[in-house]
């Protein structure tokens, strides 16, 4: 209490002195949030004593106290003690049910500072035109992106309900038929399936990369295999979901002889600006809770978690067919390529994200973002490239690519903050620790956005 004071004392003098300008350096009037450390998301040292003035919902200004002036009649909200991150981006949701219900996943992720998420590949009309809403900034909603509905093969992964073209024409029609809707993004899953020959062909592949590319929307594709990122890179596509260690279909769970891309392939992708967001959660996730049950005795995850999901998991007997498994271990070596996939491609200088597949039974909206981001550090990279990777990267990836006016912590984007009251450069697991949430400028009301049981 008594540090509090000294620092309103010292603050109050800054303002005297500010005020007592006869050439003000900035307007009056805004928010200053001082004192905290500032992780701004563009890979510079966090600043241990920070300023930043939000105005407008924007970030005016950001940096050390020394640098920073706070503008006469600004109200000073004091975070010394905590610190600040950038909104988190989640470039991999499946958003779920009804408008009511992508609402409650909406909060759920404003909860958990989840300011952006990309929706990819599962949104009928309806849904694609209730999310444009969100993106055009709609409070209590996260901004949001949507590929509307995928592409698939006819039969082939994910096709139920999809778009499944048997010809070239067809596709780039369908893709026309998204784009009209006002997609940002097409998705196509072109992943290993039961039958190889199911998987969506090539040729189709490009048209429908060629016809977003046309129309405006960027192509994003599920791949699992080295030889379809390559030619999905010559067609033109830039955008990877989840990588090139098998992660679904049959052979999935069980290790790989050559997990590792080749020296070529990462060239590749590293000449053409190609950007991961491999996923992790959704395959840990298929033996995580199980294998840790204490974990879901927090309330909030329970809260954020799929009711059918949670079921299952909560009974003891299910548990054990997961964990007693004769392939467990085998799941869990298969699950450490993957990991280190992400750990090659960071170190080869390739864009990684962060995206997670929330909205998939066992990956809980908001919650679940943080964990993928512990997965990341666990995969070898510092808890702040792990941060870049829930931040910037992913907001770069949003079009207008490479431009994004959020992400960032800098003069001039979009005031999404997310205030902890621990340090995750110590310990990533502290960005679950939230102290205050900030969507365009304004600090969100927390307590109620949890769905109740
Ligand atoms: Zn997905």
């Amino acid at each position: 209490m008594k540090r509090l004071h000294t620092l309103a004392l010292g603050l109050a003098l800054l303002l005297t002195s500010c005020g007592g300008s006869t050439t003000p350096v900035v307007e009056p009037g805004g928010l200053a949030v001082v004192g905290a450390q500032l992780i701004d998301g563009t890979g510079s040292d966090p600043i241990s004593d920070s300023v930043v003035v939000i105005r407008n919902g924007r970030i005016e200004s950001a940096g050390t106290r020394d640098a920073i002036a706070i503008p006469t009649g600004a109200e000073i909200v004091d975070l010394t003690g905590k610190t600040i991150i950038p909104g988190l981006v989640n470039l991999h949701v499946h958003y779920r049910g009804s408008p009511e219900e992508i609402e409650s996943q909406f909060r759920t992720q404003l909860y958990y500072g989840v300011t952006t998420a990309r929706s990819i590949g599962s949104d009928s009309p309806e849904s694609v035109a209730f999310l444009l809403e969100a993106n055009a900034g709609r409070p209590g909603a996260p901004r949001t992106y949507t590929a509307g509905l995928g592409f698939s093969h006819p039969n082939g992964f994910n096709a139920s309900g999809r778009n499944a073209p048997t010809t070239e024409e067809e596709a780039r029609a369908l893709v026309r038929d998204q784009v009209d809707l006002g997609v940002h993004f097409i998705k196509m899953w072109v992943n290993e399936v039961a039958e190889p020959g199911l998987k969506i062909t090539p040729e189709i592949r490009a048209a429908i990369v060629d016809e977003a590319i046309l129309n405006g929307a960027i192509p994003v594709a599920h791949i699992d295999d080295e030889a379809d990122g390559r030619q999905l890179v010559e067609a033109g596509l830039r955008d990877f979901l989840h990588s090139t260690v098998l992660t679904f279909g049959p052979g999935a769970g069980v290790p790989v002889e050559n997990p590792e891309p080749s020296q070529e392939f990462l060239e590749m992708c590293l000449e053409n600006g190609v950007s991961f967001t491999p996923t992790l959660s959704i395959v840990q996730n298929r033996w995580h809770f199980a294998e840790q049950p204490g974990l879901l005795d927090d309330p909030d995850l329970r809260a954020a978690f799929n009711p059918d999901a949670l079921a299952r998991l909560d009974d003891p007997a299910n548990r054990a067919t997961v964990v007693e498994a004769p392939e467990f271990e085998e799941r869990k070596a298969a699950f450490r390529q993957l990991q280190d996939f992400v750990k090659t491609i960071h170190d080869a200088g390739i864009k990684v994200a962060l995206g997670n597949d929330a909205g998939t039974p066992n990956v809980p909206f908001g919650w679940g973002m943080h964990h993928e981001m512990a997965l990341y550090v666990d995969s070898g990279l510092t808890p702040m490239q792990a941060i870049i990777a829930a931040t910037a990267t992913g907001a770069g990836q949003m079009p207008p690519v490479g431009e994004a006016d959020f992400g960032t912590v800098e003069a001039g984007k979009a005031a999404d903050l997310v205030v902890l009251n621990s340090d995750p450069l110590v310990d990533i697991q502290n960005t679950l620790d939230i102290h205050q949430v900030m969507r365009l400028g304004e600090w969100i009301e927390r307590s109620g956005l949890l769905p109740t049981p």
